[in-house]
Parts: structure tokens; sequence; C-alpha cells
């Protein structure tokens, strides 16, 4: 999709893929097959790049410094990127600038969750034993894998298997999950999107509401100063999501940061006047950002999630037949269950019929509904 976005500018892209099967190889043609974990081929694939830019967050720091020092342009640049792939050092940096957070702690073991519970417990004195706590691997996880709710002590011992350090955290009693985006360059000029609301299922997103429904304009524009303010003070480069949880007292915390294009940005390929990719491309060449404001009262983008519907010839009939305004973007994955293989995006003036449409389409390109 940022290949997509980068077509009418004629940017040329150079990709680093795991596979050849990979959905950006399938459109780029400049393509490196190789691990992204090994600095060598890095070096190899980045010779003769103007700059270098992501679609996940793993490739490791040093790496990145070293690329750095080879003189290659890396954006986001490692200094921010590390927040978003270290969720221990993300926790750390946002205390340190006052931003609300769930209560957080590095645990080393099962006992030591079972303290961090007891300590929950004492503040809220509530007369519970402070479980649930949720146990995160500071690395590596994404769609909620790496992410446990434990209920006791007993649960606590499989976070800890992996052998990687463990973020305990409160466990939120949020009324729904919400997403800044934010898009900021290297000249520090920063645009933002409308907050968005983000449903998820089974720890995966999927619906994206944008703008959130009755957001409180006044926590709508806290939520936003508050990505850009850590976009600023991260140095961070290109697209920036910041996942939120909305409290019953209305307030604001952050959940995790991505510094790429994001699934809650992905309503904007359709419903904005420049999409996240597009202004994640302008911002890692330093170009002018473009507008992020909507084009339409209400956007809604609904995932795919992989049934086994290998021909999807049928399914765009029905669905582009029944809603013109239907945009969909299948990513050519092999279809798997409970994989994202695509989303759809539609838009109008009344939510509960956009809603429907998006959550319509989403359900039969899946194949979990057949009329
Ligand atoms: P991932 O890296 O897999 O995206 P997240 O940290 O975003 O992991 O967690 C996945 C989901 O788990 C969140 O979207 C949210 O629904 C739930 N979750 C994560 N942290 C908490 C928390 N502290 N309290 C309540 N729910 C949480």
């Amino acid at each position: 999709m940022t290949h997509e976005a980068g077509i009418p500018l004629g940017i040329r892209f150079r990709l680093l893929s795991d596979t050849p099967q990979d959905s950006a190889a399938q459109v780029v043609n400049d393509v490196v097959v190789g691990d992204y974990r090994d600095l060598e081929t890095l070096r190899a694939f980045a010779r003769g790049c103007d700059v270098i830019t992501f679609d996940h967050e793993h490739v490791p720091i040093e790496h990145l410094r070293a690329l750095e020092k080879d003189g290659i342009a890396v954006r986001p640049g490692p200094d921010a990127l590390v927040h978003a792939q270290d969720k221990g050092v993300m926790r750390a940096r946002l205390d340190a600038l006052g931003v609300p957070c769930p209560r957080h702690r590095i645990v080393t073991d099962p006992q030591d969750v079972a303290a961090f519970a007891a300590e929950l417990a004492r503040d809220t004195g509530n007369g519970s034993d402070g479980f649930p706590v949720v146990l995160k691997t500071v690395r590596g996880g994404y769609d909620g894998k790496g992410v446990w709710v434990v209920r006791s002590v007993e649960e606590a011992a499989e976070p800890f298997r992996a052998g990687v350090p463990v973020l305990a955290e409160e466990k939120v009693d949020f009324v729904r999950e919400l997403a800044a985006n934010v898009v900021r360059s290297p000249h520090g000029q920063a645009v933002a999107y409308p907050v968005v609301e983000s449903r998820q299922v089974n720890g995966v997103c999927d619906t994206v509401i944008a703008p959130a429904p009755d957001l409180d304009e006044d926590l709508a524009l806290r939520a936003e100063e508050m990505a850009l303010r850590i976009a600023k003070e991260l140095g961070v480069v290109g697209h920036l999501a910041v996942e939120l949880f909305q409290t019953r007292d209305g307030r604001v915390l952050v959940n995790e940061l991505a510094m790429r294009p994001h699934n809650s940005g992905h309503w904007s390929m359709d419903g904005a006047i420049t999409s996240q990719f597009a202004n994640h491309l302008r911002a890692v060449l330093d170009l002018p950002l473009g507008d992020p404001r909507p084009r339409a009262r209400w956007t809604v983008m609904a995932n795919v999630l992989g049934g086994d519907y290998p021909d999807m010839y049928s399914a765009y009939l029905h669905c582009m037949a029944r809603d013109p305004r239907l945009k969909i973007h299948m990513y050519g994955k092999d279809v798997k269950p409970g994989r994202k293989v695509g989303h759809v995006n539609t838009y109008g003036d009344d939510l509960d019929d956009v809603l429907e449409r998006a959550r319509h389409a989403a359900d039969y390109l899946r194949g979990t509904i057949t009329e």
C-alpha cells in the first residue's frame, strides 16, 4: 500500500522481503529476499537507497545504528524506533514525559507479578487481590501475540518461558480503544488525523471508525496534541500511531506506539484527503505533508480475516454490486484462518448504515455469510 502511494510520485522502491511471496514482493519489482536480522544483508540492500523506511518495527536497533554510521538515512531513526520495538523502553520514556499510561512494571518471575498485583490491590483498596494483570513480552508481540491476561500467580508462568523481559500492566477497565495518528517530517512539520475508534476482537483489530463517534472535543484535541508531542519528543519521522484506552473517567492512556503506517490508519486510503501511506512517504522524503482531514462524515474500515474463500471473484461481484461506495483492499496473502488478508473501507453520512455496509462486506469476503 506504501508502494501504491508512491506510484503517482514516481518513487522507486527496493524491498527487503522475507520471502518472494510477501504482499509487497508481489508488486515491487526490485526485491531482495533476505533476513532483516543480518547486518550484511541490510548493508548490501541499503547501498544505493536514498532513504530506508519500514512496514514493521523488528529490524534490530544496533543494525540501524550501523547503517546510519554508513551514511544511510534511516527514517524513523533507531533512537525513535526503539520505543515502538521495546515496550519497556516506551513505558519508561512516556513516564519521563509525563504521558499517562496504565500502571506498569518490568517483572522477573511469577512471584514478582504477584507482588505487582498486591501493589495494585493496595492502591485501589477495593479488597481485590489485584488480578487480573496484563503481561506482555517487551519485544516481538503483534496482534495480541505476546500479551496475556493472567488471573493468578499460577497463570503467570507462561510469559516467562520465552526468556525475554516481561512487562506487567494493570488491566485497564476501558470504555473503548482509540488511536491518534500523526505524521512528522524531518523539518518538524506535523499533521494529525482525526482520532479514531478501534474495535478489537480477540486482541486483533476488527473495525475502525473515523472519526471516533461521540468523542468529546476536548478529549480528541488532547489526544491529538499528546500524539504530536510524543512524535516531537521521540524524534519520530513518518507515521506514528498512538494506541489509546479511553477510561470511564474521561482520560486517555497510551497503550502502545507504532512508527509506520498502521491498521488504525487504513481508513485514510479512501476516507482522508491524504492517506497515511502518502503522508508517511512524504515525511520520510522530507516533502511537505498533505491534508489529513476526512473526505466524508464517516469512514469505516473493517479487516478481512482469512476464512477459507480461495476464489474471490464471486465475492467481489456481490460486494461491489451491493455497495458502490465500497473500496476493497486485498493483500495477496495466503488465506489462513484468523490472518488479516485485506480490509474494506466505506463511507457516508449515516454511521449505522456505513458500519453495516463495512461489516457485511468484510464478513462476505471472509466467507462467514453468503447473502
Ligand atoms: P500488540 O503488540 O499485540 O498489539 P497490545 O499491547 O496492543 O499488543 O495489546 C493487544 C490488546 O490487548 C489491546 O488492543 C487491548 O485490547 C488489550 N490490552 C493490552 N494492554 C492492556 C491493558 N493494560 N489493559 C487492558 N487491556 C489491554
